[in-house]
């Protein structure tokens, strides 16, 4: 497999390289895909200078400008939505078919959205004894924004928009398992007519390019989704300079089934977090059932998991593709070697899938791990998915916020009275009742515990990317200052 995809930096409107490169595989058959620029503490350098040196134009082009360019990536995202599809898929493995009808004209909307967003914002001025309050919200600087490899342009995309929207300058940083499309991005801003060093890509490792960024003092924002430990390893950098972050970060959500559900709906929710071979942060990976249904409830669903088709994620056909890394897999099937030795029982699957090989690994279903299990309270980020069961809604709950996560939770119930009850006891970001991954660019997206700090979405984005001001103007001839 070969991709057209320039991989050296992108850096105050040039591309720029470094004296080494990182290997990128694809985890469809683990063929090199690219050799990509290894950024370190001077590229990190020079494009924080970039975004800071295009900062003071770009935050003094008009709203209406910057969403008119704006909309213009999107239409650039649109002309080449199939070449963006085909590249991601190859790059992190995630199904074309979804790529192609789904997330990539969300990466589109993403910029109108913002776009849009934009040219609405704002506040009624108010009146205190005469005086005006105006409030604004005023571009920050330059921001460095961070994203993971699972769903690596829609998730950058969502922190690009805004942060451009706002008339901030951007140093993108993007996984280095699937740093392709970030490349593209850079294209596609470019040909739309974006000033040079309002949006620069810095690629290489976390531990080398992304520390760097993020420990540099002229930097305003940092907007980071990804793991736990390697927040706390940006929460301490931004520290040193009180620099505000934004965390978009792990989960082990419920899926919270009552014996009033509609069984059909509970079963088809429950497959669909398989999806992107379990690589959703958002995925409800813990099933728990009410005991009175469980045994039909884990039949249908062991079924269901079973028949689910495994293969190349190019594939109309496929549901489940592989996982993104050699790394990776042995992680996931680490938990699953764990779990079993904990006493744990699989229902389906339970381990990786030997007539396909490579990266892919069977949808699994785990029974009857003792409490406190480590599957149990962990994010696995794989295809596995685990099975409790409860007996009382008071239990129910108590299990659903039982780690130390909150990202999501789905309850899937008939009965309207116990959807508000249950969900008002949630702790989760982002709540479903008898639906799943419905997303909203106005609705604020967050996590709550370690699932995340601050929320995104619609003036919740503005607010974080913004330095917000108020302006109070006297009166003409006011003298009172009481
Ligand atoms: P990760 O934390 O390993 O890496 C994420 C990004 O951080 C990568 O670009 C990486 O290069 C960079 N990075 C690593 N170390 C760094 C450092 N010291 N300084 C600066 N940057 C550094 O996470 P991952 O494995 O790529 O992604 C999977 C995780 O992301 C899962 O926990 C998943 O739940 C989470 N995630 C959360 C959301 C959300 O919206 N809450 C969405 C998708 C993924």
């Amino acid at each position: 497999m070969s991709v057209a995809v320039d991989t050296r930096h992108w850096i105050g409107g040039e591309r720029v390289a470094s004296a080494r490169t990182f290997p990128d595989r694809s985890p469809i058959d683990g063929s090199l895909l690219a050799e990509v620029a290894r950024g370190g503490a001077d590229e990190a350098k020079a494009a924080v200078a970039a975004a800071g040196e295009a900062f003071p134009g770009w935050a003094a082009t008009s709203r209406d400008e910057r969403a008119r360019l704006l909309r213009r990536i999107a239409d650039g995202v649109e002309r080449r939505l199939s070449e963006l599809a085909i590249v991601e898929t190859t790059d992190n493995g995630a199904l074309l078919r979804s790529h192609r009808n789904g997330v990539m004209p969300r990466v589109a909307h993403n910029f109108r959205f913002f776009a849009d967003w934009l040219t609405g914002l704002g506040h009624d001025d108010f009146d205190t004894r005469g005086h005006t309050n105006h409030v604004s919200w005023d571009p920050a600087g330059p921001c460095v924004l961070i994203t993971p490899w699972n769903a690596p342009l829609m998730l950058a995309t969502w922190k690009v928009a805004p942060a451009l929207a706002a008339g901030n300058t951007v140093i993108l940083k993007p996984a280095e398992w699937s740093p392709l499309t970030a490349s593209l991005l850079a294209d596609i801003a470019a040909e739309a007519g974006l000033p040079p060093g309002v949006l620069n890509v810095v690629q290489g490792y976390g531990a080398e390019a992304g520390a760097a960024l993020v420990a540099h003092p002229d930097v305003r924002r940092i907007s980071f989704t990804g793991s736990v430990p390697t927040a706390r390893t940006i929460a301490a950098a931004a520290a040193a300079n009180l620099v505000p972050t934004s965390f978009e970060l792990g989960g082990k959500s419920p899926l919270l089934v009552f014996a009033d559900a509609d069984l059909d709906l509970a079963v088809d929710l429950a497959v669909e977090q398989f999806d992107n071979a379990g690589q959703v942060c958002l995925a409800g990976t813990r099933l728990l059932v009410d005991a009175a249904i469980a045994d039909e409830f884990t039949a249908r669903l062991a079924a269901r998991t079973a028949a689910l088709r495994q293969g190349d994620p190019r594939d109309e056909a496929t549901d489940v593709g592989p996982n993104i890394h050699p790394d990776h897999l042995a992680r996931v099937d680490g938990f699953v070697r764990r779990a079993l030795a904990a006493g744990g029982r699989v229902v389906a699957g339970g381990g990786p899938n030997t007539d396909l090989g490579g990266l892919y690994y069977r949808p699994t279903l785990l029974a009857d791990l003792p409490s406190g299990a480590e599957a149990l309270t962990e994010e696995i980020f794989g295809p596995v998915l685990t099975l409790q069961t409860f007996d009382t809604e008071d239990e129910a709950v108590a299990l659903a916020n039982g780690t130390r996560f909150g990202l999501a939770a789905v309850v899937v119930t008939g009965d309207p009275t116990r959807a508000a009850r249950v969900t008002a006891r949630l702790v989760a970001g982002t709540v479903w009742v008898n639906c799943f991954f419905v997303r909203d660019l106005r609705a604020p997206f967050g996590g709550a515990r370690q699932s995340g700090i601050g929320r995104e979405g619609g003036t919740w984005s503005f607010d974080f990317y913004c330095d917000i001001k108020n302006t109070v103007t006297a009166p003409k001839g006011w003298r009172d200052h009481g």
